[in-house]
């Protein structure tokens, strides 16, 4: 493997990272704000990364962690490199036990549904389904009497189809990154070297 590249962008246009089992395999999935910015990031991107050579490396930072991948592209000029920093989340700390050292990675985009939307049983996210919410277009408040929701709201995930196969998946601490090429060069640019 060749060591990253420092020339090559790094990418955080993009919302956060989902977490779903879809497949057997746990599916690590970028979200974007809309199918056509993933289907780009993906043709242009994505695509020409060579399956074996992506790597996606996981940074602890107290109640935070960064999110950082890349791979070897067949076509070195829209080649891209991925970070975030994000909360830690349920979904995360499920990956995290249950990933086995393999992952799908693909794209996704993720929409805001109301009760209008769905269908009775779908959940809200406060973790109640539709039926137990007012009913009524201008009132939805959740009839769990300890339950504070007072709006039907769900975020829904959607895959793209294409997928890769990602095997080289590390979670790392900060003391841990200067023996990692990616980590260390993501750390290297965001966090160490102070950009005007
Ligand atoms: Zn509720
Ligand atoms: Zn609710």
């Amino acid at each position: 493997m060749l060591p990253p590249d420092p020339l090559i962008p790094w990418f955080d246009n993009f919302l956060g990272i989902a977490y779903r089992y879809f497949e057997i395999r746990m599916n690590v999935v970028p979200l974007f704000s809309d199918l056509k910015k993933a289907q780009i990031f993906w043709r242009e991107t994505v695509h020409w990364w060579n399956d074996h050579s992506i790597k996606i490396r996981f940074v602890e930072t107290g109640d935070t962690y960064w999110f950082i991948m890349g791979a070897e592209s067949r076509q070195v000029k829209n080649n891209k490199y991925l970070f975030k920093v994000l909360p830690k989340s349920s979904h995360y700390e499920r990956f995290k036990k249950g990933h086995e050292g393999g992952a799908y990675l693909r794209l996704g985009t993720h929409t805001k549904k109301f009760k209008k939307d769905v269908k009775d049983d779908a959940k809200c996210d406060c973790g109640h389904i539709k039926e137990d919410h007012e009913e009524g277009d201008d009132n939805d408040a959740c009839l769990y009497e300890d339950c504070d929701c007072r709006k039907f709201e769900t975020f829904q995930v959607n895959l793209l189809k294409k997928k890769k196969t990602v095997s080289d998946i590390k979670f790392l601490t900060e003391a841990e990154i200067k023996d990692d090429v990616l980590a260390w060069n993501c750390f290297s640019v965001h966090k160490y070297t102070k950009r005007e």
